[in-house]
């Protein structure tokens, strides 16, 4: 443990910090390394330091997107982040100081927190007695951090929580009293532009430069899954770029949003997705307005193995030549089943030999139907359900002889090999929506631009692929 440090001495290791970290010549590193979200204070003086060096560029989007956020700078900017602000007690310098921070385990309480620290329970008691303070802190998740003010063999002097997101509260301690004091802590909503190129690994460079791990499985998993191998077509100088909202509260990264949209570009080749509210969902969009998600997965199950395919086969259960209208996965019994398209519920129940069904109404005639689950999740008949929902669970219900699921595809009622047939095309944006859309993803791909041009050499002016996508659609003669 390191000794109290007092405010000029602070300052000193502060400034040999900011020596030491300008001198090293890979800072990046620094900051992508374990980065998980929260950052240290090593990390902030680094942070600050890189940002002022330019290599983190981040860029406001006014405009883009479905937060009303309003914009706080100018269009472009470089951000210098400050240092979190030292609470009121250790800007002072009191001697012997020392905040500690404690995050709650699984199953801790207040309490079992307050005697792991060795604080009396008169104090706890006092805690509990301020307003609010019970709801708060009766009910805590893991997770949630505590901060306690304590001198070294001294007695608490202040504790603080955070009410909520935007609500911090200081109870602090004098003469067997208590002083409660909630400060409000604004937040702040920022769309930026987050740029890097992939390097040796998409997943660290994207890290680095403030992606969270959700937004990077969007974009491989979502946005560019059916246009770029990420195992086989990626190289170190490809690029992307990523629209995102940041939450930042005192200088701090809160939270970071959902993908609004990116850009890929791969071998000169520009890829483009685009985060959009149709019916009041959101689904990712090419740049045309067409549907990322394709309309079904082939599989209801992932890894499964199929066991029985589609057409004439001897019957296991009957014994006699008897078309299987379906396909059959082996799996084991209570293997999650999901949704193969967005669908209404038509029926949820036990169907004869089918035993534990769901049949779905995927619209413009598609149904699909899946037998002899152990269990059908909870989902009533006429429930609107997205894709990949888990509709039940593996099971030999009915006229089977082991755990599979038995999975129908119809095309206005007649059965089809869901393995080999031509999937509907997903519906594209049209009119009002596909006009929105348009202006959306116009001010998005301007903005990367902008931040690409600072960032990247080659994406300078002239006809690169982005400012070919930029460029006005040359409108069609009837
Ligand atoms: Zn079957």
């Amino acid at each position: 443990m390191t000794a109290p440090v007092s405010g000029p001495d602070r300052r000193e290791r502060l400034k040999a910090l900011r020596e030491a970290a300008l001198h090293r010549p890979v800072l990046a590193r620094h900051l992508s390394d374990g980065f998980n979200g929260r950052w240290s204070r090593r990390q902030w003086v680094q942070a600050s330091l890189f940002a002022t060096m330019g290599m983190l560029v981040l860029a406001i989007v006014p405009g883009f997107g479905t937060s009303n956020a309003k914009p706080v700078h100018a269009a472009r900017q470089s951000l210098a982040l400050a240092l979190p602000p030292l609470p009121l007690s250790r800007a002072q310098g009191h001697s012997g100081d020392s905040w500690q921070l404690v995050r709650v385990d699984r199953g801790q309480t207040l309490g079992s927190v307050f005697a792991k620290m060795d604080i009396p329970a008169a104090t706890l008691q006092q805690v509990l007695d301020q307003p609010g303070a019970r709801q708060a802190l009766t009910k805590m998740k893991p997770g949630t951090e505590l901060g306690f003010d304590m001198p070294v063999n001294g007695e608490l002097r202040s504790f603080r929580y955070d009410r909520d997101e935007d609500h911090r509260v200081e109870i602090s301690f004098a003469g067997g009293k208590a002083f409660q004091k909630v400060v409000e802590r604004p937040s702040v909503t920022r769309t930026v532009v987050l740029s890097g190129k992939v390097g040796s690994s998409l997943f660290r460079s994207a890290r680095k430069v403030g992606l969270t791990p959700a937004n990077i499985n969007t974009l491989t998993d979502d946005i560019f899954k059916y246009d770029i191998d990420f195992n086989e077509d990626v190289g170190a100088n490809d690029r992307f770029s990523v629209v995102v909202e940041q939450i930042w509260r005192e200088g701090e990264l809160v939270r970071t949003g959902p993908v609004l949209a990116a850009t890929f570009t791969s071998g000169g080749k520009l890829h483009t997705g685009f985060r959009f509210q149709r019916d009041g969902k959101a689904e990712y969009f090419t740049g045309d307005g067409r549907p990322l998600k394709k309309s079904f997965i082939r599989m209801p199950i992932p890894y499964a193995r199929l066991s029985s395919g589609f057409g004439a086969r001897r019957h296991p259960v009957l014994g006699r030549m008897r078309m299987h209208k379906g396909v059959d996965y082996a799996a084991g019994t209570g293997t999650p089943i999901m949704a193969a398209g967005d669908a209404r519920v038509k029926s949820a129940g036990w169907m004869g030999g089918y035993g534990n069904a769901v049949v779905l109404d995927h619209g413009r005639g598609y149904t699909t139907l899946y037998g002899h689950m152990s269990r059908i999740a909870k989902i009533r008949a006429g429930q609107r359900i997205g894709q990949g929902t888990v509709i039940g669970y593996v099971g030999s219900t009915g006229m089977s002889t082991g755990p599979h699921l038995h999975y129908e595809f119809r095309i206005n009622g007649v059965h089809r090999n869901p393995l080999s047939v031509t999937m509907p095309p997903p519906e594209p944006l049209s009119g009002a929506a596909l006009a929105q859309f348009r202006s959306q993803t116009g001010v998005a791909l301007a903005r990367i631009r902008q931040v690409e041009n600072v960032i990247y050499a080659d994406a300078a002016p002239g006809p690169s692929p982005l400012s070919r996508a930029l460029a006005p659609k040359k409108k069609s003669k009837a």
